[in-house]
């Protein structure tokens, strides 16, 4: 874009929340091109992203409507962004197509809690550490606690990115837990989802009212129909007893058997598989001598009665052993050290994690069926190990120089998830290529064995255009056409909304 037309646009973007909100320098653009990795930073593997034109901070759903008129007017891209901590670069513009950047994060407010509705209504910018912390003091919790290590993210960021989350074996993924929306429109209308749907209702919240669930549309929408700007999430009490407990079993076939048979019988609240398999060998060193070649579950049980959760870790172990399964001190070991990976508040705003990470690629965030994850870690591997030297420089801590794969199971309604983690040296572009091209090979093995599904790709259209069905492509495109005439929605994002591809 060009200067003048950017302070043309500025300017007016100011008269409608002020200067102080409107940022067009070079330095505030470069940082909004990157995604933010637990104060490290993330890159996609990808060249095709870039800076946007201005950023701009909103701080009423009014703010955000005029926002996108003017964006219309200008036919300039809109682009919502929470956390920026995605992974897939779905909050971070085009190269060459740049647009505004709604820096959702000051819309952050706890608006209404009421307790016979056990539900909280906030605004989108806030991030899950910041909700933990006000709803505690009511005794209460979401349930579902926010992405794993990183609770720096925001709600509205992860319904829009299907997140799913600490605590999703038991309460689903966070979507599911979405009661109603208020969304500003492409055309800049202000609508209410749900019962809030009626002008007469103010103050209760249900999805399943007046029709379709047109709730559905906009979660996981990636910004793509509509800028969120209030929901309604379910709340639950604080659990009084809970615990991490750990086994290890003689083989994935044991281990997943009992995770599946857990998570079904609803005794857990989180569920994390490790496979021995699966490891960098710089982790198998410290785990083999200290507990054999064995896969290891970890978990957490919950209750509000002292009684049933003595009931429920009796279950748990009589399961465990029924699949060969040895208890670990792990769960003890945890709690003596302040320390726990189910419980994530010590984890809060993710810098431990991403200074253990360190810079990283493309997350390649894929979900397949419990008994399959084994099949689909194997596939993955072998494509990690055809260039090991493509990932490097990372991982400092567990000292995994060359690559390293969340060996995760997460058991969801049996659904697990695994993450492939890509560490890059940015600095070296003949590596960059490398583990471009990995990322690229990986993506291609989920979705042409069909093994796995893809939950989040951010901006890379290109594998879905080539697999999903022509009519379900034309369905979704039409949706867009219809309520986006403009394409000024984050084009790119879930492969729509781009000229070339209409
Ligand atoms: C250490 C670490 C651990 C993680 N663990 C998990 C995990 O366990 N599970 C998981 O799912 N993810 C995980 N993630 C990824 C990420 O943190 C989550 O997906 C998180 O929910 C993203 O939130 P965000 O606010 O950063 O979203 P952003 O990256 O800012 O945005 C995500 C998408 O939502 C859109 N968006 C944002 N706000 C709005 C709005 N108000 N209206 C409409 N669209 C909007 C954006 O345009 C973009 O398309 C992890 C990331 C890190 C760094």
């Amino acid at each position: 874009m060009d200067e003048g037309k950017r302070a043309t646009v500025a300017k007016e973007l100011e008269r409608v929340v002020g200067g102080k909100y409107v940022r067009a320098d070079d330095v505030t653009r470069w940082t909004y091109a990157i995604e933010d990795f637990g104060s490290t930073f993330f890159h996609p593997l990808s060249d095709k992203y870039g800076t946007p034109d201005i950023v701009v901070k909103p701080h009423s759903a009014q703010q955000v409507s005029d926002i996108v008129k003017l964006a219309n007017v200008h036919k300039m891209p809109i682009i919502a962004r929470g956390g920026g901590s995605d992974m897939t670069g779905a909050a971070t513009p085009l190269k060459g197509v740049g647009g505004i950047i709604l820096d959702m994060t000051d819309m952050n407010q706890v608006i209404d809690y009421q307790e016979g509705l056990n539900a909280v209504r906030v605004q989108p910018g806030i991030r899950w550490g910041e909700l933990h912390h006000e709803l505690a003091k009511k005794g209460i919790t979401t349930g579902v606690r926010g992405p794993h290590g990183f609770l720096g993210g925001t709600l509205g960021g992860g319904i829009s990115g299907n997140c799913f989350s600490i605590n999703s074996p038991k309460y689903g993924w966070v979507n599911e837990n979405v009661l109603n929306l208020q969304v500003v429109l492409p055309n800049g209308d202000i609508i209410e989802t749900g019962s809030l749907a009626n002008t007469k209702v103010k103050d209760w919240y249900y999805r399943y009212c007046h029709g379709p669930d047109v709730v559905g549309i906009f979660l996981g929408g990636a910004g793509a129909f509509g800028v969120i700007t209030e929901f309604t999430i379910k709340t639950y009490p604080i659990p009084e007893f809970s615990e991490n407990l750990a086994y290890s079993f003689p083989d994935v076939d044991s281990q997943l058997g009992f995770m599946f048979k857990l998570e079904w019988y609803g005794y857990v609240t989180e569920l994390w598989g490790i496979a021995y398999f699966a490891l960098p060998d710089s982790l198998k060193k410290i785990i083999g001598p200290l507990l054999g070649e064995r896969d290891i579950v970890a978990l957490t049980t919950e209750a509000y009665d002292q009684d049933i959760f003595r009931a429920q870790k009796k279950a748990v172990d009589r399961m465990a052993r029924e699949f060969g399964g040895t208890p670990l001190p792990v769960g003890g070991l945890m709690k003596a050290l302040g320390l726990s990976v189910t419980d994530t508040t010590e984890w809060e705003g993710g810098a431990t994690f991403g200074k253990v990470m360190g810079p990283n690629g493309s997350d390649t965030c894929s979900i397949a069926p419990l008994p399959r994850w084994a099949k689909v870690v194997e596939g993955v591997l072998e494509i990690m190990l055809r260039d090991p030297d493509a990932l490097s420089g990372s991982v400092p801590m567990i000292g995994a120089d060359r690559f390293f794969i969340f060996p995760q199971i997460l058991a969801s309604g049996g659904v697990c998830q695994s993450v492939a983690m890509l560490p890059v040296d940015f600095s070296d572009p003949e590596k960059l290529k490398k583990a471009q091209k990995l990322y690229s090979d990986i993506v291609d093995f989920y979705l042409d064995t069909g093994l796995a599904a893809i939950y989040r790709i951010g901006k890379e259209s290109q594998y879905l255009m080539k697999r999903l069905k022509p009519e379900y492509i034309s369905f979704m495109k039409t949706l867009k056409k219809a309520l986006d005439p403009n394409n000024i929605m984050n084009p790119g994002v879930l492969g729509l909304g781009l000229e070339e591809e209409q």
